[in-house]
């Protein structure tokens, strides 16, 4: 059999994987509250509230979209023009061509074409979260943030593109094999280091100072049966007002992490009602899950990649010999690109699905749908959510059920335990 012949077959086998890692580890038989009782949460809440939220979410939306539509235009024009390769070839030049230079330099230059083009919307943005009062950054510490990120997204752009020219040079006609293995190696490598390599670029994280709240989240988690070495307090307050938590790493990296924003505004039963939450994701291995499905999804995307790029117009449209060629390289951002927008519903509903479990995870386990219902009033309030969003952008982008879904999910628990 042809390698060619071998990656369809690895691409039917890695669907099927990916098909059945999903069908199994997404909790798909819960369904949503009833609309009619995520219709009265929406009616108990304060009428400005949700006219503010509504007013800053529809203040975010034109540069929100423009952006996604800018990052597309410009992916399709560098990757289906040889308008990308001429770039390459220039970041090269002065290093006389030299093959490390285009993948490298070249792949880095292109990408940051595409982010320096939707910077503009980055920084509009930001102007909006600064007039609602979300933001506490000036432009200095926005600038600050933005430069880490080239930096972080440079370094591990500049290791992904080295490995990969460098496998496709090693094994010309098996690179893709070695790719999609190296790509699924890299999602899982990423979700062990992001939370003591990167993460900490960004932020201060110090453990929960000692006190009746930190006593009990240790009792919490002990009676849910979850090993939880620590929970972390990160000092989100030095750019926004927002309040949050979230779970990251995997097994001797995993972490709980608070916003000190949350200890701050929200009343210690409602912490721990969001630390609850945090449990579920971890009791439930939902950071394996994403794992496990985003390493066959990126191990899957480079035999696509390796099947479309031997397409013979594509690689006439940007001008190329071989998508496996760095001057291609921009050819494979075009795709990846699309991909991703084509993709980001099923992603979202999946995220949705994974988060809705936590949420009755939190249920259970406090008991106490009041609070659960107050702390999402509060999140919502705090971070001018919409709580109710439009349907189209709910289901093309929301990774959390809404506000009105989460309150509704809390009743129809206080239904049904009477409680
Ligand atoms: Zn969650």
């Amino acid at each position: 059999m042809t390698p060619r012949g071998w990656a369809v077959l690895t691409l039917a086998g890695l669907t099927v994987a990916l098909l059945v890692a999903v069908a199994l580890l997404v909790p798909w038989h819960r369904p949503p509250a009833p609309r009619a009782d995520q219709l009265a949460a929406l009616r108990d809440l304060p009428a400005e509230q949700v006219a503010r939220a509504r007013a800053f979410r529809g203040a975010l939306r034109p540069g929100g979209w423009a952006a996604l539509a800018v990052g597309l235009l410009v992916a399709l024009a560098v990757g289906l023009t040889p308008l990308g390769g001429r770039l390459v070839e220039l970041a090269a030049r002065p290093f006389g061509g030299h093959w490390v230079a285009q993948a490298v330099l070249g792949g880095l230059a292109v990408l940051l074409v595409a982010d320096l083009l939707t910077l503009p919307f980055a920084a509009w943005r930001q102007t909006v979260l600064t007039r609602y009062g979300l933001s506490t950054q000036g432009w200095g510490g926005w600038t600050a943030d933005l430069l880490k990120s080239y930096a972080v997204s440079a370094v591990i752009g500049a290791l992904a593109l080295l490995g990969f020219y460098t496998v496709v040079r090693l094994a010309p006609r098996w690179w893709w094999a070695f790719g999609a293995a190296g790509a699924a190696g890299l999602v899982v490598l990423l979700s062990f280091v992001l939370p003591v390599l990167v993460e900490p670029v960004f932020n201060r994280f110090t453990p929960m100072e000692q006190g009746p709240l930190r006593t009990e989240l240790t009792a919490l988690a002990a009676r849910d049966g979850v090993p939880v070495r620590d929970v972390l307090v990160a000092d989100a307050s030095r750019r926004t007002r927002a309040v949050n938590a979230y779970v990251s790493g995997l097994g001797p990296t995993r972490r709980v992490v608070v916003y000190d924003t949350l200890l701050r505004e929200a009343t210690p039963a409602e912490v721990t009602s969001v630390v609850a939450h945090e449990l579920g994701h971890a009791k439930d291995r939902d950071v394996w899950t994403g794992t496990l499905t985003g390493a066959l999804g990126a191990a899957l995307g480079v035999v696509v990649l390796y099947l479309l790029g031997s397409a013979g117009p594509l690689l006439r449209l940007a001008g190329v010999d071989s998508i496996a060629e760095p001057r291609a390289f921009p050819l494979l951002l075009a795709l990846v690109t699309v991909a991703g927008l084509v993709t980001a519903p099923a992603q979202a509903l999946v995220s949705r699905r994974v988060e809705a479990r936590a949420d009755a995870h939190a249920l259970a386990l406090t008991g106490d749908p009041a609070t659960f219902e107050a702390m999402q009033r509060r999140l919502a309030g705090v971070n001018l959510a919409d709580p109710d969003p439009p349907r189209w952008e709910y289901l093309y982008s929301a990774s959390h059920p809404s506000t009105v879904e989460r309150m509704a999910a809390a009743r129809a628990y206080a239904r049904e335990t009477g409680r």
